[in-house]
């Protein structure tokens, strides 16, 4: 298994801000930042290690505060440059915190509930925050291609960037993606590859390349860059708390696709905590998943620590990945906050997509109804309290799904004047 990639320049002197080293998160070996992504002495996954010993509470929440905008007012805490802000990057976050006081009345929530709506980014999903910290470890590693496996938004999202940033990209996505998702990861000009197969045969593909001649000189945002990436998600976690008033939240409700997401939310929880930038209290995470690509929630109702994939067949396809990698790291997080993994099935997604824009104006892609599905279920069931506050994760634009609510359409169709009005029934 190829899981070294040599970088075209050397490593030893990249500068990527707090970022201080690789650790194994399975048996703590640590490595020089570069673009390496498993532990040579166990496979594990590796992550960013910080240093975060210079920071002071009430000065860093100052520095925050004071800072653009968008992710880059968390640069002090994130693998980036400090004069990141100053780089051509699509500039994403900082997406709105919506109290949805309807949806809470429709579902008989009474201790706040909040979704946190990231269709509000560039590309019109999550994927902008964890693609902008690719770009710059692909910059200080000497990258001149971006490239991902993606089951949609991901291709969008390093296509604009890779534009913006003045890369070359070549994406690669499973060959039946929805017409929206498509299009939005063509438009930006780089090369869009669809492959005969699943998104885990995607995958596979990609580390092949990874390891070929063909592929030097490629970052992959997700696969050889996967440490850098993984960490933007933790930009979401710091959103949610700081415009929470600098508050954890009681429960949060997470879309799972690798799982990446949800471990770096609870990530930047911690860190939060540890910072000394939020109250120490406990919070719950809950993952939630399409019932026909349900590994980690098959795995957490059968009190399982490991995952076993299952072949992907749902109309929620930027969730759908069969085979997870960070789906054992879920479950213990799921399990040690106290949280939990379920599942709903795509009649329930297209319902939870209707409900929350008849509810509060947003229009959500299938993960979207995944979330609220989810949290509706869980409340129905006595799992999640109604009685705390809830933030919903909506990650993606349900523009980019249309075929998901085919069907809702026009009223009526009538002639240009009152009578015709009158007579549908509409007066
Ligand atoms: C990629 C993606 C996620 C989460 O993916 P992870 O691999 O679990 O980090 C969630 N929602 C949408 C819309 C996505 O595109
Ligand atoms: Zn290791």
């Amino acid at each position: 298994m190829a899981v070294q990639t040599v970088a075209p320049h050397p490593t030893s002197s990249v500068d990527l801000g707090p970022a201080a080293a690789l650790s194994c998160r399975e048996c703590g070996h640590r490595v020089p930042l570069g673009p390496v992504f498993a532990c040579e002495e166990c496979f594990g996954p590796l992550e960013i290690a910080y240093d975060f010993s210079a920071y002071e509470a009430e000065e860093l929440r100052r520095r925050i505060e004071a800072g653009p905008a968008n992710i880059w007012r968390y640069a002090p805490l994130l693998p980036v440059p400090a004069d990141v802000a100053d780089k051509p990057n699509l500039n994403p976050g900082w997406t709105k915190l919506v109290k949805a006081d309807n949806l809470a009345r429709e579902l008989g929530v009474t201790g706040g509930l909040y979704v946190k709506d990231d269709s509000g980014n560039p590309t019109h999903s999550f994927k902008d925050r964890v693609v902008a910290q690719a770009l710059e470890a692909a910059r200080a590693f000497g990258f001149t291609t971006l490239s991902c496996s993606s089951t949609g938004n991901l291709a969008g999202a390093v296509g604009a960037a890779a534009a913006r940033a003045g890369f070359r990209s070549c994406v690669f996505i499973p060959h039946d993606l929805e017409q929206g998702k498509v299009v939005m990861a063509a438009v930006y000009g780089g090369e869009l590859v669809g492959i005969e197969g699943n998104y885990d045969d995607v995958n596979r593909f990609c580390s092949e390349l990874i390891g070929d001649p063909a592929g030097e000189g490629w970052g992959f945002v997700n696969v050889n860059l996967r440490p850098y990436y993984a960490e933007g998600s933790k930009t979401l976690a710091y959103e949610i708390c700081e415009q929470l008033g600098w508050r954890l939240p009681d429960q949060i409700v997470v879309p799972i696709a690798s799982g990446s997401q949800l471990t770096k939310i609870d990530k930047g929880l911690r860190e939060l905590v540890e910072l000394g930038l939020v109250e120490d209290r406990p919070y719950k995470i809950f993952g939630a998943q399409a019932l026909g690509c349900s590994p980690v929630s098959t795995a957490f109702k059968a009190g399982h620590d490991v995952v076993r994939p299952q072949k992907p067949d749902t109309i929620a396809k930027s969730l759908a990945i069969g085979n997870p990698a960070d789906g054992p790291y879920v479950l213990d997080i799921a399990r040690r906050t106290g949280g939990a993994v379920e599942d709903v099935t795509d009649e329930q997604v297209v319902d939870a997509i209707k409900l929350l824009a008849r509810t509060e104006g947003i229009f959500a892609e299938t993960a979207g109804g995944v979330t609220v599905g989810v949290t509706r279920k869980l409340i129905e069931n006595g799992v999640l309290d109604p009685t705390l506050t809830t933030v919903v994760l909506n990650t993606g634009d349900g523009l980019k799904t249309l075929d998901a609510v085919a069907g809702t359409g026009l009223t009526a169709t009538i002639r240009p004047n009152l009578e015709s009005f009158r007579e549908a029934g509409l007066a």
